[in-house]
């Protein structure tokens, strides 16, 4: 068995564990942690929860290593009074369940504080909408669970790769957001019921830039038709991205031709609290000519030496006007 097969095998296995632990059966309740996703996708993936690729096996892993190095962090600090994995069922018609990374409790101040952890490979500019979703279900459960407490809550993000956090704070509970959450849960549960019973349901669709992560985007009826317009303000944002890129590139490449020029009239300077020189390397290149009047002369061509290698990538062109 080779060790990608290996680490597929155990991380799934690990999976599985952590997920029996702490979640149990997903198919038999709605998470805080889904209500703020597609709808279509939330039902799909309990129906036909499909298995995970070694990329995602291992992104769970770094989220569960980015909650250990939390909760390590904050009893070095010499904080006691956390709860980690607090489970909270919410009563009512859809069977609701919360699972909170940390509550702080200060029992002098009667406040309960929410913290939920997210690993990002990047810290994006802003929460996002599922995480708020997230955290405004898990302050009302909690809410309703300690009426005598105030809560708060807050989300922390770890680019673990790049050594990089942010933290979103200040949020208190809404009445009016988690009375619409619930609504909105109401209707995935009563889908996903219906689905069950085989009733020929339509599922609520979202279109976002995560529908690339989604393992239903083949059968998704808002994928049927070439055009998803839903989509365009991911392109449009990657096109302006791409732009800044461009012109980002060509003030990097003015700037150091023109420090270059300086250090090579100058010599080596220091400037801005770093040293500035004109620094020479060599990399070996191949002589294709010799290279090639050589294999003629053994009969053969640089052809016979070359393979197909396939790569994928983005390619965006204008469409032409309908
Ligand atoms: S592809 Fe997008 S819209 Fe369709 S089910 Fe998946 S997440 Fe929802």
């Amino acid at each position: 068995m080779d060790i990608q097969t290996t680490m597929l095998t155990s991380l799934r296995k690990l999976a599985e564990q952590h997920t029996i632990e702490t979640l149990g059966d997903r198919s038999d309740y709605l998470g805080a942690s889904e209500i703020g996703y597609c709808p279509r996708k939330v039902i799909l993936e309990k129906i036909h929860p499909g298995e995970h690729d070694l990329a995602t096996l291992l992104r769970f892993q770094r989220g569960h290593m980015a909650e250990d190095i939390i909760a390590r962090l904050f009893t070095a600090a010499g904080y006691s009074n956390f709860n980690r994995q607090v489970e909270i069922v919410l009563s009512g018609d859809v069977p609701l369940k919360a699972h909170i990374d940390f509550v702080f409790t200060s029992q002098v101040r009667k406040m309960k504080s929410i913290l939920e952890i997210k690993s990002t490979s990047r810290i994006p500019d802003g929460p996002y909408s599922s995480w708020e979703s997230q955290l405004y279900i898990q302050m009302g459960a909690l809410a309703r669970q300690h009426p005598d407490y105030s809560i708060k809550g807050a989300v922390l993000t770890l680019d673990l790769a790049h050594g990089e956090v942010a933290f979103f704070n200040g949020y208190e509970p809404q009445k009016t957001i988690f009375k619409g959450l619930m609504e909105r849960a109401g209707t995935i549960w009563s889908d996903y019921q219906a689905i069950l019973r085989n009733e020929n349901i339509d599922p609520k669709t979202e279109v976002s830039p995560l529908c690339g992560f989604c393992d239903h985007i083949s059968t998704c009826p808002r994928f049927e038709t070439e055009d998803v317009p839903q989509m365009a303000g991911a392109v449009q944002v990657l096109q302006e991205l791409q732009l800044r890129d461009k012109n980002l590139q060509g003030e990097i490449k003015k700037l150091k031709k023109q420090l270059l020029a300086v250090v090579e009239q100058k010599g080596p300077i220091k400037s801005g609290g770093c040293f500035l020189r004109k620094a020479t390397r060599s990399r070996k290149h191949l002589d294709m000519e010799r290279l090639e009047a050589f294999l003629a002369e053994s009969g053969t061509g640089i052809d016979e030496y070359q393979n197909d290698r396939t790569f994928s990538f983005l390619e965006i062109r204008k469409a032409k006007a309908t």
